[in-house]
């Protein structure tokens, strides 16, 4: 079922969900199953899977010399999505990604998850790979979201790459990424705000944000989506903080603000455990008024660690 129906069958209720990261190459599907089944008792209506672009090494040749190699560390999400819909009867929704894709192969990619029943796609440029300072599009790829969304609404209206004759129509419910402090490239919020308005304005149909541990900011973003037009739910992204290294990480890697009230509450803990329990209790707080909120889902970044995230649904639902 797509997203935008779950939220329109639960009539205000705030829904529960997840994201899951594909294990390391060579992994089982167990992993997969044992940061899922957790979680199931709250019955979340769809479970996210995240994609992961290609790296690069450089291996070393006896003689000296270095070759550069490609590998992937985390694959599989569309058959890790195929599993959890077949064991466990939820929706699971693929992110697809600009970086490492050709439109063939993208094309490719979609035509698997319509094979499969996968009605919910979030469509993402991607992160950079770790060896180039920015983000750099594969060639015949997509160098934003945007462009990728257009790729698969063409697909929603039976627009493939090549066939000019009949093919049948996917039907994708599209979802975009969002984020309350801006995207870390961005010159300013407006104009971050703008591209995501192209997003919504040519067929996005639901946002997920970047996480935010102040409420404050969702709050002023859904405002500012709403002036302006943009209608479609908006899914607020949450990760408690668990460690204290996540003081200087968090804001290193997703460009995003910790309150000094937080900050502090965290740098005056005994142990790593009390750090865990302040985290832990900073997010209850915030799930709880978002829920007062109106917040449509609850949408937890577990990065496959189920424990504290479940802490979190057994104090809110
Ligand atoms: P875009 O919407 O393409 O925006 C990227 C930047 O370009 C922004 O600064 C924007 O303002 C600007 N921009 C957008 N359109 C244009 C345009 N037409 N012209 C000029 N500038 C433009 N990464 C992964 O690799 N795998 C994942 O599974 C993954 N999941 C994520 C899930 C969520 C909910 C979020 C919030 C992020 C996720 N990311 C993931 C990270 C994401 O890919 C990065 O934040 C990436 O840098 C931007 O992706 P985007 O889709 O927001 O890009």
């Amino acid at each position: 079922m797509k997203i935008t129906d779950h939220i329109t069958n639960a009539n205000g209720k705030t829904l529960f969900s997840f994201e899951l990261l594909p294990p390391v190459k060579g992994r089982s599907i167990q992993e997969i199953y044992d940061a899922i089944d957790p979680l199931m008792e709250f019955n979340p209506p769809f479970i996210d899977v995240t994609y992961h672009r290609e790296d690069y090494i450089y291996k070393k040749h006896e003689s000296g010399l270095l070759e550069k190699v490609s590998y992937r560390k985390r694959p599989g999400t569309v058959a890790i999505c195929a599993a959890i819909i077949n064991r466990y009867k939820v929706d699971a929704v693929p992110h697809l990604i600009c970086g490492g894709f050709t439109k063939e192969e993208t094309e490719n990619a979609l035509i698997d998850l319509q094979f499969l029943g996968i009605d919910n796609v979030l469509v993402l440029r991607g992160d950079a790979r770790h060896a180039d300072p920015s983000f750099v599009p594969t060639p015949g790829g997509h160098a934003y979201a945007c462009e990728l969304l257009e790729q698969v609404t063409n697909m929603n209206k039976g627009k493939y790459l090549y066939e000019d004759h009949d093919v049948v129509n996917a039907d994708f419910c599209i979802g975009v990424a969002g984020y309350p402090e801006k995207h870390f490239e961005s010159p300013n919020l407006k104009t971050d705000f703008r591209y995501l308005k192209q997003k919504v304005d040519n067929g996005a149909n639901f946002i997920v944000t970047q996480m935010f541990y102040d409420n404050n900011k969702y709050k002023e973003f859904v405002k500012l989506c709403r002036e302006n037009g943009i209608n479609v739910p908006i899914i607020p992204g949450l990760k408690p903080i668990t460690s204290s290294k996540q003081l200087i990480n968090l804001p290193k890697i997703f460009h995003i603000d910790i309150p000094e009230d937080l900050a502090d509450a965290v740098q005056a803990c005994k142990s790593e455990k009390d750090v865990k329990d302040v985290g832990i209790e900073w997010m209850i707080n915030q799930c709880k008024e978002l829920i007062e909120f109106g917040a449509p889902v609850l949408h937890f970044y577990t990065m496959s660690n189920p424990g504290p995230t479940k802490r979190i649904a057994e104090a809110i639902f």
